[in-house]
């Protein structure tokens, strides 16, 4: 790896799809889904994409797996350009980058034992001599994600939903990966089947050093295990920072708006509850200059014809937002 460089770095990444129509199914109009997102992640390091269902988050997943062709912008793993990179040279990128999904049980094969099932990338990959190498491996697996070593000729229903999402973790390690994307990868189970899963995942991270995307509609979800938090809205990051910046300071009103839904240990203790009114308006025709003020609290004549910037808003930490202090604080960008 280069020093220094990130391990994964996106660029003005773009992902509309066109919606055709007519007789000669031309393109009529364009879902806007993932419209100009840069971040990048170190490796070791835990970065967060979080907003409500719809904002594009899995599309950005997706897009940097290549399961979609990108629109525009540009994506490096290790700085190596991955997101024109030819189909026949995309096998080491897809051994270094894999995926957890958020339904283990679809996500795996019924039909398929665990040693199948997680034989399977070690074979592709050419990682295992022989059938005895390979049991071997898949148990050395195992052991990673705590799950007993003879149970590797079950068969998926035979493990609770946890289980089954260990062993998809499992078969992201198998490769040898070092970025994990997790596509709400926690979010179907219950709240101490989360908790441990994502204990694991944190252990993980320690001992092999993994970077991980972690996509989830649920602020509260990322608070234990991320570094950095990016808030995306309406297909666009509005909000990027360290995650005791994000949790403490929050600036962008969506982020405030989303954080005082997080449900707090004590519920009589005093709090500021944002309500969000309306929905999320849709991508394929997004308001005018910023997305976000059919329903921000804090709107102001500016908002509705300009488009605000994602511009530093302290040491780490950017906004795309014309206030220029959190909000509550009504200076304005431009004359504070
Ligand atoms: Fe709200 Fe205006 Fe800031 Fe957008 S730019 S978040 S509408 S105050």
């Amino acid at each position: 790896m280069t020093p220094n460089r990130p391990l994964l770095e996106v660029k003005n990444l773009k992902k509309h799809f066109p919606i055709r129509g007519g007789l000669l199914g031309r393109t009529t109009a364009k879902v806007y889904a993932v419209d100009g997102v840069s971040f990048d992640i170190a490796k070791g390091e835990t970065l967060s994409l979080v907003g409500e269902s719809g904002c594009g988050k899995s599309t950005v997943g997706k897009a940097l797996l290549r399961l979609y062709p990108v629109t525009d912008g540009e994506v490096y793993l290790d700085g190596q350009r991955i997101d024109n990179m030819a189909a026949s040279k995309l096998r080491p990128m897809r051994q270094r980058m894999q995926v957890v999904f958020q339904d283990p049980f679809s996500s795996l094969n019924p039909r398929m034992r665990i040693v199948d099932i997680l034989g399977e990338p070690l074979s592709n990959f050419g990682m295992a001599k022989n059938r005895a190498d390979l049991r071997e491996r898949v148990g050395l697996l195992m052991d990673k994600v705590r799950l007993p070593r003879d149970a590797i000729d079950r068969f998926p229903h035979e493990f609770s939903g946890g289980q089954r999402q260990r062993i998809g973790i499992a078969r992201a390690l198998a490769p040898g990966a070092d970025l994990i994307i997790c596509d709400e990868a926690v979010s179907a189970l219950d709240v101490s089947v989360k908790a441990q899963i994502i204990n694991l995942l944190v252990d993980l991270q320690d001992e092999l050093g993994l970077a991980l995307l972690f996509i989830s509609h649920d602020l509260a979800t990322v608070e234990h295990l991320t570094h950095r938090v990016a808030v995306m809205y309406l297909g666009k990051i509005v909000e990027l920072t360290d995650r005791r910046t994000l949790f403490a300071k929050p600036h962008h009103p969506y982020t405030k708006a989303l954080l005082s839904a997080v449900p707090v240990p004590d519920p009589t203790a005093p709090r500021n509850r944002v309500i969000l009114t309306g929905d999320v308006p849709s991508p394929i025709n997004p308001p005018s200059g910023c997305r976000f003020h059919t329903r921000c609290p804090l709107v102001h004549d500016r908002c509705r014809v300009e488009e605000p910037a994602l511009r530093t808003v302290g040491e780490g930490h950017s906004s795309a937002c014309h206030l220029t202090h959190a909000p509550g604080e009504l200076a304005m960008a431009g004359s504070a």
